[in-house]
């Protein structure tokens, strides 16, 4: 069983104009394509040959001997997670039980997407925004490079990719205006209340 990349659940052009066709190009086409690529060679003939990437992702990140490894596992389903958390006509402030949780939280959407906006925008060089499960705490968290929420014990609900290939393309060096147009029209906020359940 090797990794797989998975489809985009949308069309390349599904998410223009805050998220051109191209970058999808690149970005899925690429540098996702890559990271799967990579693991796929970095585990054949190895013990984690078979295992899931959730698996790979467990095993490795206790291992520094294995950080080529767990940087293009978790790079993979960090990803793969990515995609799922955006939609064309998403965005702005979510319903359902997200929605509760996050003004219970954070007192308000406003002040949510202002925390999460400077949580990617403040994340020194590459690396994700993540809104997570913490126990049962809903928390705000970055993490650099690969690193995912997974190997810290806590349930990833939501992310934005930081890394410059994800925006550099539309925006060139202005994440803030990235976070800020996919925070106010791409979030698919029905994957997130999935996420709870
Ligand atoms: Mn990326």
């Amino acid at each position: 069983m090797a990794v797989n990349l998975p489809d985009l659940p949308y069309a390349k052009d599904a998410l223009s104009p805050y998220i051109s066709a191209n970058t999808l190009e690149f970005h899925h086409g690429k540098h996702h394509k890559t990271y799967v690529d990579n693991i796929n060679k970095l585990i054949d003939g190895t013990d984690l040959e078979g295992k899931t990437l959730e698996e790979i992702i467990a095993n490795s990140a206790k291992d520094p001997a294995r950080a080529g490894i767990f940087n293009n596992a978790a790079q993979v389903w960090n990803h793969s997670f990515y995609w799922k958390c955006l939609k064309p006509k998403g965005g702005g402030a979510p319903t359902g039980e997200i929605a509760a949780k996050i003004n219970s939280t954070f007192g308000s959407y406003d002040k949510f997407a202002e925390e999460f906006k400077n949580a990617g925008t403040t994340q020194f060089g590459s690396g994700w925004a993540w809104l997570v499960l913490d126990g049962n705490d809903l928390k705000i968290t970055k993490t650099p490079n690969a690193d995912t929420p997974l190997v810290h014990g806590q349930k990833a609900l939501l992310t934005i990719d930081v890394w410059e290939h994800a925006y550099y393309l539309d925006y060139q060096n202005r994440r803030p205006d990235y976070l800020t147009a996919v925070i106010q029209n791409l979030i698919n906020w029905d994957f997130v209340n999935s996420n709870l359940g």
